[in-house]
């Protein structure tokens, strides 16, 4: 440990995080790659690993935690909700889930929301959603609906949802898949067009691609894409599990356009303010009306805690006008990392908060350079191979910002590329 409590020179993972590390891969899974780091505390940016090591958090939980580590006032309701009541199911009311999707739908707009727990389960909310839909709205014939989805795409890990990945890796194995999704070029409105038949229903996309490497569409391309779905009546499905709630410098990233509402908004992560798994579906009546009593549930979706969780959460993005916070440090943060030069990088992109650096080929991947940055403090993850992403919490302070920014220069500027453990 260093003299002011960062990591920063760390040189070896401490015996105490080894015998965890080790306890993990052990009795767990593989499913996971993760960085050699064990962490037990976080407070706002800042996490904390069993050596007392502290770190800043510039990875967010995929933007799960934009309100920052404990965010008092989220902890704050979760607590008394504990103390109140927890669980109920939907076979009865509870005073907090009417609340809870009254400031919702508000926030986004919108006149209907459907209550679930994890991101995925909000996919499959809205598919089921559509294509129902399909059926008994717009008249397409049984089962023959079709969604047209991204090249890139990532909506989650349920079947359904990994049977339309692009990624081989998420689906070796895992068949026989869900049919009924045909895939278009991401950014492509015209590949978009071709694809409708009569029988499409909708057409599901990210804003910004995140798991693809921070992955920004052609300017103008959600306006072509509401244009195109409503001449065809293909309902345009936006999930904003990871762009949505300020990550990206708005409280949802389609608002980067004007004239690009869609008619399905999927939300999670951020929702649950970094505490507690919220998501949900939210649309028009005319949409989730389709759901009746027996079609659809969840044992904890809409639960008392959780909803209680996501009202704090929605109250602390607005009065600390997070969105706003977000786009002016995230155009900050992006001008100083061009204004680096880095031997290694080809170009910095993202919007607000959500900030990819994409490497040159002879940077050799972006984990070393995850690696690198962790030896110094600052917690972020390589997707897609040859991008680093950015994505620290949004209650982020200038200073903080600062001293990530000098950390983050000295790494991609290194004379050498940093070396990979093992090589
Ligand atoms: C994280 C994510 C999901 C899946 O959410 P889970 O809570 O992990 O199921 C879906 N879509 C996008 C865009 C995501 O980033």
């Amino acid at each position: 440990m260093t003299k002011d409590g960062d990591a920063i020179g760390r040189d070896h993972v401490g015996k105490q995080s080894q015998d965890l590390m080790e306890m993990e891969s052990c009795y767990g899974a593989h499913n996971y790659k993760p960085l050699p780091v064990v962490l037990n505390k976080g407070e706002g940016v800042w996490v904390y690993d069993v050596e007392g090591n502290r770190y800043m958090d510039c990875l967010s939980c995929y933007s799960a935690v934009n309100h920052g580590h404990r965010h008092p006032v989220i902890v704050d309701a979760l607590k008394k909700q504990a103390d109140k009541l927890t669980l109920t199911s939907r076979a009865f009311f509870n005073d907090q889930l009417g609340p809870f999707l009254k400031e919702l739908t508000e926030y986004c707009g919108m006149e209907m929301a459907l209550p679930m727990n994890t991101g995925a389960e909000a996919v499959e909310t809205a598919i089921k959603a559509v294509r129902r839909w399909g059926y008994n709205v717009k008249g397409i014939p049984e089962n023959k609906a079709e969604i047209i989805v991204c090249s890139g795409n990532f909506h989650g890990r349920t079947t359904t949802v990994i049977s339309f990945s692009s990624e081989d890796s998420y689906k070796e194995g895992f068949g026989p898949l869900t049919p009924g999704f045909i895939e278009v070029e991401y950014g492509d409105a015209e590949a978009l067009k071709n694809a409708i038949t009569p029988n499409t229903c909708a057409f599901l996309f990210e804003p910004i691609q995140g798991e693809a490497g921070v992955n920004v569409p052609p300017d103008g391309y959600l306006k072509k894409v509401r244009e195109i779905c409503s001449e065809n009546r293909v309902l345009m499905v936006d999930d904003e599990i990871q762009t949505g709630f300020g990550r990206t410098g708005k409280r949802f990233c389609y608002q980067h356009e004007d004239g690009a509402v869609p008619d399905v908004l999927i939300l999670g992560k951020a929702l649950g303010g970094g505490i507690y798994p919220v998501s949900a579906a939210v649309a028009s009546r005319e949409i989730l009306g389709v759901f009746d009593p027996g079609s659809h549930g969840s044992t904890f979706g809409g639960n008392p805690l959780g909803a209680a969780v996501a009202r704090a959460s929605l109250d602390v993005l607005q009065k600390e006008k997070l969105a706003e916070r977000s786009a002016e440090l995230g155009s900050y943060f992006r001008e100083k990392l061009r204004s680096f030069n880095s031997p290694y990088v080809d170009h910095v992109r993202g919007k607000g908060l959500l900030v990819g650096v994409v490497l040159k080929e002879s940077a050799k991947g972006a984990r070393r350079f995850a690696e690198a940055l962790m030896n110094r403090g600052i917690l972020c993850k390589e997707t897609h191979y040859d991008v680093i992403r950015f994505a620290p919490p949004l209650v982020i302070e200038k200073d903080d910002l600062e001293w990530a920014l000098a950390h983050i220069k000295e790494v991609l500027t290194l004379p050498e590329l940093p070396l990979l453990k093992g090589e």
